[in-house]
């Protein structure tokens, strides 16, 4: 592993038991199926996908919230699949998560320096209380929750969205994490809140070296805010690279229809929309061959190959912008 890598992902599935009400297990559902990525110290990866994509998923596994069924984790050097008990919980102070709802995210009993405080008692950090409220408010100033000893004495019904978000964000920020993992951190909040948060969070990315995966079904949020973009459909990566090739130049089917409808000047085909047909197919029956075949426009307009049918493609392609696709270069 490089030294540089904040987190390395290695051939992760996840599956998850369907029961009948008998509690026999009836099927399986990969929602996440051998995918591997890695996150530099310090940048940011947005996974893109539409629900159902398994995206939630894989933040769930990297934070050990559903155990991977195949595969490796690894947190700034630490393989933590492997870890349980005390290893385990001293190694969650290297990588924390924002969650999607402000609102339950808080605790509602507690003022807001104690909820940052909580993170480092949690931790086992600092010699005394003393200590710890220095940090705490220190972390507040850090997400522009100022006057911090102020806004610290504050419940989170007497916060905006926004605010709340920002004091997740700062319980995270005080244990000096190396991986902060992003699951649709803005999609509960007002549309005029939702650059300021994430603003925030890339500006504590490069000030503080942490990487981020950003999760979020918004193509247009993660070209803004991202260094690098990885689509998913249906539990793989199909496209991966940087913002610019991704909405400038993608290649995979998928992408394309999913860049020709955000509506932001760099999009390819400005005339021209994709609008997909079907929904996507549920992940305990995942299409044989190419599992994007069932929807995708090429493989109608080729004239429906059997490769298509026949296998499902992995990512090849330069290290800097790769697509799973076998007829990427035929349209
Ligand atoms: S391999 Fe075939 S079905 Fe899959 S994305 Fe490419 S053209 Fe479409």
């Amino acid at each position: 592993m490089n030294s540089s890598e904040a987190l390395v992902v290695k051939d992760l599935t996840v599956e998850y038991a369907l029961k009948s009400r008998t509690g026999r297990i009836q099927s399986r559902a990969r929602a996440v199926d051998n995918v591997s990525f890695s996150i530099a110290t310090g940048e940011t990866l947005a996974l893109v996908g539409e629900s159902g994509s398994g995206k939630s998923s894989i933040a769930n596994a990297i934070m050990r919230l559903v155990e991977p069924s195949v595969g490796s984790i690894t947190v700034a050097g630490r393989e933590v699949t492997s870890l349980s008990g005390r290893d385990l919980r001293e190694s969650r102070r290297d990588y924390q998560m924002i969650f999607q709802d402000p609102f339950e995210s808080i605790d509602p009993r507690r003022t807001v320096l104690d909820t940052v405080m909580e993170s480092l008692i949690v931790s086992g950090i600092g010699e005394t209380d003393a200590h710890r409220r220095e940090r705490a408010l220190a972390a507040l100033e850090s997400v522009g929750l100022t006057p911090a000893p102020k806004v610290g004495e504050r419940f989170a019904h007497q916060l905006s969205g926004g605010q709340r978000q920002r004091v997740a964000i700062a319980a995270a920020m005080v244990l000096q994490p190396k991986l902060l993992v992003a699951d649709e951190p803005v999609s509960m909040l007002d549309v005029s809140l939702r650059a300021g948060i994430l603003r925030l969070m890339q500006k504590l990315g490069s000030d503080l070296d942490v990487a981020c995966l950003f999760i979020t079904h918004d193509l247009s949020l993660a070209w803004m805010y991202a260094d690098r973009i990885a689509v998913l459909y249906l539990g793989r990566i199909v496209e991966e690279g940087a913002p610019a090739d991704i909405i400038g130049n993608p290649k995979h089917p998928y992408t394309q229809a999913l860049v020709s409808v955000i509506p932001i000047p760099e999009r390819v085909n400005k005339t021209e929309r994709t609008i997909l047909t079907g929904e996507i197919p549920d992940s305990s029956h995942i299409p044989q061959g190419c599992r994007f075949h069932t929807r995708c426009p090429l493989y109608r307009a080729l004239g429906e190959p059997a490769s298509c049918r026949d296998s499902d493609p992995s990512l090849s392609g330069r290290a800097i912008h790769r697509v799973a696709c076998h007829h990427s270069t035929e349209e």
